[in-house]
């Protein structure tokens, strides 16, 4: 069975590579239509403050409502997306979309609700990034302040010096800026403190254990001090527990995220959240002071 033992391994693994790469250009053509079509749609999660308990504002998080296989998750086409650029449609439909919604919800009466929106390395180097931007903004009359850009650690190390470059450019424009999922990549906050960041957004694989893994615990704690004393706000990914939040309450996490609060849901349901300013209890944290 093993192509090793006739030494024609490209024979033996031919029909699956074929099978893989018809696989491929099949997907990249549906997710070309998907453009077209706008065969997308944005969940979103609530971003609560850990002090208050106060919903204060969300993330968007993007779904392809496939033809043929139902609401796929980010993980099964947004690396497809990147390495095909089509990211850069997807992404500044994602942009107009919820610049639409915030719009929306400012027309309903619900007021302005801050929202973060993801961003990939392949947008950030894209020289229409800042006009895309600054479009829909303007188009929806929007105050910029209330759009957060998430980029991950290794999207700004692509290539530095451009993305210090657009960052700056962007923070001039008035919009926030956040570094998501911190811990994941190998530079230091130091080092991040060149970009122009916010908040800094603390990956869910340090709270996961946080209660039990004392690393994890002594990570989480040291970037929350580190953050704060180079002012900005942190944000923790992927709360499941009172432990967890409890913990990251109590060591001045500032806000989270997190399917101890919820998970990421359609706009409809978050509005409900929204306009019942729903919130969590705090009650062990009250009583332990
Ligand atoms: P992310 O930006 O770090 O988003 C957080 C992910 O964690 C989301 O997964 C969210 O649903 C999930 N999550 C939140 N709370 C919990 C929790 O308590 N437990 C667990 N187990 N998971 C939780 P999702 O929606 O599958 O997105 C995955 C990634 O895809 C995102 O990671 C982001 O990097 C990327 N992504 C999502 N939307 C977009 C987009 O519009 N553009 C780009 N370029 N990337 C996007
Ligand atoms: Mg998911
Ligand atoms: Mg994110
Ligand atoms: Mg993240």
């Amino acid at each position: 069975k093993l192509a090793k033992s006739t030494g024609q391994r490209c024979v033996f693994h031919a029909p699956e590579l074929h099978a893989r790469i018809a696989q491929r250009l099949e997907m990249e053509n549906q997710l070309r239509i998907a453009v077209e079509r706008e065969q997308f749609v944005l969940r979103y999660q609530p971003r609560i403050n850990m002090h208050s308990g106060e919903l204060v504002g969300a993330e968007a998080l993007i779904r392809w409502q496939h033809p043929g296989r139902g609401l796929l998750e980010p993980s099964g086409f947004i690396l497809l997306a990147e390495e095909t650029h089509l990211i850069v449609p997807i992404g500044a439909w994602v942009i107009e979309t919820v610049c639409a919604q915030q719009a929306a919800w400012l027309a309903a009466g619900i007021g302005a609700v801050p929202v973060a929106v993801n961003l990939s390395s392949v947008q950030l180097a894209h020289t229409n990034l800042l006009k895309t931007v600054a479009d829909a903004l303007r188009r929806h009359n929007l105050d910029p302040k209330f759009l957060e850009l998430e980029l991950t650690e290794s999207a700004v190390m692509v290539e530095p010096d451009l993305a210090t470059r657009t960052l700056r450019s962007l923070r001039q424009l008035g919009v926030r800026l956040a570094l998501d999922d911190f811990g994941t990549g190998y530079s230091s906050l130091a080092y991040l403190r060149r970009f122009p960041f916010d908040t800094v957004k603390i990956d869910r694989s340090f709270v996961t254990h946080i209660t039990q893994n004392a690393e994890d615990a002594a990570i989480a704690t040291a970037a929350i001090a580190m953050a704060h004393r180079l002012n900005l706000t942190v944000v923790a990914e992927g709360v499941e527990t009172q432990g967890q939040f409890n913990f990251l309450r109590s060591n001045a996490c500032d806000e989270m995220q997190g399917h101890y609060f919820s998970a990421a849901v359609d706009a409809a349901t978050f509005e409900g959240q929204l306009r019942s300013s729903r919130r969590l209890p705090l009650t062990e944290n009250e009583t332990a002071g």
